[in-house]
C-alpha cells in the first residue's frame, strides 16, 4: 500500500487539475491520494468523478481534505483536515474567510512587487491563479515569468514573498486549537503539516503542538521533503509522549515544486486509524 496524504491541485497553488492530480496519482503507483487543497473543497467533485471513472484496474482511493492556514505567537502553520463533512457551516464560512482575505493580501503583495521594481500585475497573477485559491505561489509563478526570480522557489527569498520578506502581507489565519475544533466538529480529522519546516520561517514550540493535542489532534506530518533528520527523530518523539500518530507525505504541487507524488508515504495502519476517527465523509472509489 502506498499512501500519500497531502497534495495540491490548481484549486489552489498545484498545476494539476484535480483530474489529472488522480492520473498522477495513479501512474506514480498509489493506492491511497489526499486532495488538500489551501482553505478550498473546490477540487474535491472533479477529483471524486475521476476516481470514479478510473478504468478496471487502476484503483485508487481518493481523501477529500484541505489545508487550513494558521497563525498563533504570531508564526503561521498549516492543518491538514481530511474527510470532515464540506457543508458543516462553522467549518465552510472559516475556509471562506481565508480565501476572500487571499484576495485582498494578494493584491497588497502584487503593489508591494511592483513598487520594488517588478513588472508584474494583479490580471497576471489572476490569469496564473485561475479559479484557485490564490497565494504566494501565484504570486511567485507571475515573478518568474517577469524574469525577476529564476525559480517559484526562489521567490520565497527575504527579497521578495519569504515570510516578514520585504513584499510579503499577511492574510486572515485561524487560531490552531479553534481550527482543530472546527475539524473535529465537522467531522473530520486534523493532522499538523509539516511543524518542523525550518526553511519556510519560525515554526511553532513544542508547547502549541501540546496544546493543540489537547484539543484534539490527531496526527503530526513527520516525514516530509521540508524536514531534515534531526527534525523528524524530534517530532517522532513528541508524537510518540503526546499520544499523536505520525504521517508521511509529498505535499506535491504539480510544476511548482520539485517533489515528487509518493515520495513521502503513510503507514498503512496508521491511515486506517485516521480513517476510523472520521466521521464527516468517507474515502472515495478503491
Ligand atoms: P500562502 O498560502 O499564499 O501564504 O503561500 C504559502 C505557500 O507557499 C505554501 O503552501 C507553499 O506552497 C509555498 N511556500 C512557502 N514557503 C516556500 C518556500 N520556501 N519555497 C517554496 N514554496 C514555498
Ligand atoms: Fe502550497
Ligand atoms: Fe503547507
Ligand atoms: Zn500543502
Amino acid at each position: 500500500m502506498r499512501i500519500d496524504l497531502h497534495a495540491h491541485s490548481n484549486a489552489s497553488d498545484g498545476t494539476d487539475s484535480p483530474a489529472e492530480l488522480v492520473a498522477a496519482a495513479v501512474a506514480a503507483g498509489l493506492d491511497v491520494v489526499a486532495l488538500t487543497d489551501h482553505d478550498t473543497v473546490a477540487g474535491h467533485a472533479e477529483a471524486a468523478e475521476a476516481v470514479h471513472a478510473l478504468p478496471a484496474g487502476s484503483r485508487l482511493t481518493l481523501v477529500p481534505g484541505a489545508e487550513l492556514s494558521c497563525v498563533v505567537e504570531g508564526i503561521s502553520m498549516h492543518l491538514l483536515a481530511y474527510l470532515f463533512d464540506p457543508a458543516e457551516p462553522a467549518f465552510a464560512q472559516e475556509r471562506e474567510l481565508v480565501r476572500t482575505d487571499r484576495f485582498r493580501r494578494g493584491r497588497a503583495i502584487v503593489e508591494r512587487c511592483r513598487d520594488l521594481g517588478a513588472d508584474v500585475s494583479w490580471e497576471q497573477v489572476q490569469r496564473i491563479a485561475g479559479a484557485g485559491s490564490v497565494g504566494r505561489p501565484h504570486i511567485a509563478s507571475a515573478l518568474v515569468e517577469a524574469g525577476v526570480v529564476a525559480t517559484v522557489s526562489d521567490a520565497f527569498s527575504p527579497e521578495w514573498l519569504a515570510n516578514g520578506g520585504r513584499a510579503d502581507v499577511r492574510k486572515h489565519e485561524t487560531d490552531p486549537v479553534e481550527a482543530v475544533r472546527l475539524v473535529r466538529a465537522a467531522g473530520g480529522v486534523p493532522v499538523f503539516a509539516h511543524p518542523g519546516a525550518v526553511k519556510r520561517g519560525r515554526t511553532v514550540p513544542d508547547q502549541v503542538i501540546a496544546d493543540l493535542a489537547a484539543a484534539g489532534l490527531a496526527a503530526l506530518e513527520v516525514d516530509h521533503t521540508d524536514h531534515d533528520e534531526a527534525a523528524r527523530e524530534h517530532l517522532r518523539t513528541l508524537a510518540g509522549d503526546l499520544g499523536l500518530l505520525v504521517t508521511g507525505s509529498s505535499d506535491y504541487h504539480g510544476a511548482r515544486k520539485t517533489v515528487r507524488l509518493g515520495e513521502h508515504t503513510t503507514d498503512p495502519a496508521v491511515y486506517e486509524a485516521l480513517v476510523a476517527q472520521a466521521t464527516g465523509a468517507k474515502p472515495i472509489g478503491g
